[in-house]
């Protein structure tokens, strides 16, 4: 297990989860028997397969864990590191349990990983290796449109979901919802718009839903809106390089810090995101980037001044050695887990705001929601009314412009506003909006209880009680 970024008093990952979630029951009146219950994971399944490459049998360890079964399927993301071991596939398994209850998609939570450094394969091998994970998880109804559905998470995406999703069609040829079994798939097998950047997106749609309280803003140390706040973001990967490109393309925001595997770069009057994104794409990482201070000790940015800090590439990067150095006042954890129980006791201490991952990063959850039923309707949003919509946006414009013709007021409509009015909303339009009522609905639950009970004081806190309240309802529905 990576210790590394860790002090040696800090608890594992799912330690810290789990002393999250006893800070929340404390303040619950749940029944014993109900509160381990659901916190407890219900089943890990470890398996070791061999695939024969590069004239060599080599032998893989993955892991499918499920947290949670009070609603089915179950879902979470499957991931590929080196690190991947037993207690980090349980501590995410628990946090997607209550990230779905949190945003009301209706799935148990679950995760899974694979030992393995994709960057060390090329990609018919890594083919090989995934479609060989997925026979064992298929066989064991662990990957199953029904019963537990995985999408992508660190080190894999589109490529490797639509592996995925072809081997369980191989292994289920009659299944016609086949194409469920697995969420976030590209476009042309399957997938829905708006997947891949659903998780920084949801970011963007967490800050905006932040920024349009003023109470909230003040609780941060912080005034006015996401227009010029200087945001640090650790990992340009898929979560941390869409947040940061729509938080500095849409809202104004200056990136002036980027943390990645080989080091950060710093520039206070801001960083091209697109740039530092193709250079690393390029070279392999953010080293000899030009137009910025290039520092080798990349988590050391981590403690720079800034308005907001972004965790966007791994877990317990914010522990005990480094959390009173932290200067932002607002931390918004895009990646699972990114701050200890440790560290987020001394930084609630410090005034600092943590708006916590269960709710920031739960945008790919809930588009992968989106796709899951698209797959299941077997068709795609939008395609029967978008026309219809159309149609009756031009009856009103065009009556509109007779009424102004016969009564001689000679109004016009602007050229944008007639086009913008008159197009029917898209599936990426309702992926969209879907996303942000959800990341609004899921923040205002847990702002009533942050601001509504006097012995909660942080988000974190809140968000546990909103989401395990759900579970604890579901588990009673079931008669336990
Ligand atoms: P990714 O593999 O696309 O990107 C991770 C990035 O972090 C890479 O650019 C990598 O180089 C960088 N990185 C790795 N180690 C680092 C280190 N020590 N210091 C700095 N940078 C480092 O992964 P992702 O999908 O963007 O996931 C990132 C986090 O977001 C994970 O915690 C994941 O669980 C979480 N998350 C992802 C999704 C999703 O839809 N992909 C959804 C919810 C949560």
């Amino acid at each position: 297990m990576d210790t590394s970024h860790q002090t040696l008093n800090e608890p594992s990952f799912r330690e810290s989860v789990d002393i999250m979630f006893n800070r929340a029951v404390a303040l619950m009146d749940l029944s014993p028997g109900l509160e381990e219950k659901i916190r407890v994971c219900n089943a890990t399944y470890t398996v070791r397969f061999g695939v024969r490459l590069r004239g060599a049998i080599h032998t893989f360890t993955g892991y499918r864990s499920v947290h949670s079964e009070h609603m089915e399927p179950v879902k979470g993301g499957i991931r590929f590191a080196p690190t991947v071991h037993q207690d980090e596939v349980e501590a995410l398994a628990a946090l997607m349990t209550y990230k779905c209850a949190l945003v009301e998609a209706p799935f148990g939570g679950s995760k899974g990983g694979l030992c393995i450094d994709p960057r060390e394969w090329d990609e018919h091998e890594l083919e090989q290796i995934t479609r060989r994970f997925a026979y064992e998880l298929v066989k064991r109804d662990l990957i199953n449109p029904a019963q537990n559905v995985p999408a992508p998470d660190m080190g894999t995406g589109e490529r490797e979901m639509a592996w995925i999703a072809d081997q369980y069609k191989r292994m289920n040829t009659t299944d016609i919802n086949g194409a469920a079994c697995v969420t976030g798939k590209p476009p042309n097998a399957g997938g829905i718009a708006g997947r891949v950047e659903a998780t920084g997106r949801g970011v963007q749609y967490s800050l905006r839903e932040f920024f349009r309280h003023p109470e909230d803003i003040k609780a941060a140390g912080l005034s006015g809106s996401l227009d010029g706040k200087r945001v640090v973001v650790q990992g340009l990967g898929n979560v941390g390089y869409h947040a940061a490109k729509f938080l500095s393309g849409e809202d104004g925001a200056v990136i002036t810090g980027i943390i990645e595997r080989d080091g950060a770069l710093h520039n206070e009057a801001g960083l091209d995101v697109e740039a530092v994104r193709a250079w690393i794409v390029k070279h392999g990482g953010v080293a000899g980037f030009p137009d910025a201070n290039h520092h080798t000790d990349g988590a050391a940015l981590l403690e720079v001044d800034c308005d907001i800090l972004i965790p966007a590439a791994l877990e317990g990067v914010i522990n005990l050695s480094n959390a009173n150095n932290i200067k932002a006042p607002l931390i918004i954890e895009a990646a699972n887990g990114p701050v200890t129980a440790g560290a987020d006791d001394i930084l609630r201490e410090r005034g600092c705001v943590i708006i916590p991952d269960m709710y920031a990063n739960a945008g790919g959850v809930t588009v992968s929601y989106f796709e899951w039923v698209k797959n299941l309707s077997h068709i795609r949003f939008g395609r029967m009314q978008r026309r219809a919509e159309e149609a009756r946006h031009q009856l009103l414009v065009d009556e509109l412009e007779r009424l102004s013709g016969d009564k001689g007021l000679g109004w016009t409509m602007s050229p944008d506003f007639k086009r913008n009015y008159l197009r029917g909303a898209g599936e990426l339009e309702l992926v969209r909006s879907g996303l942000d009522d959800t990341m609004r609905a899921a923040y205002q639950s847990m702002r009533e209880v942050w601001h509504g009970r006097d012995d909660v004081h942080d988000l974190r806190t809140a968000a546990y009680l909103v989401s395990i309240d759900k579970v604890a309802s579901s588990y009673r529905a079931k008669g336990l």
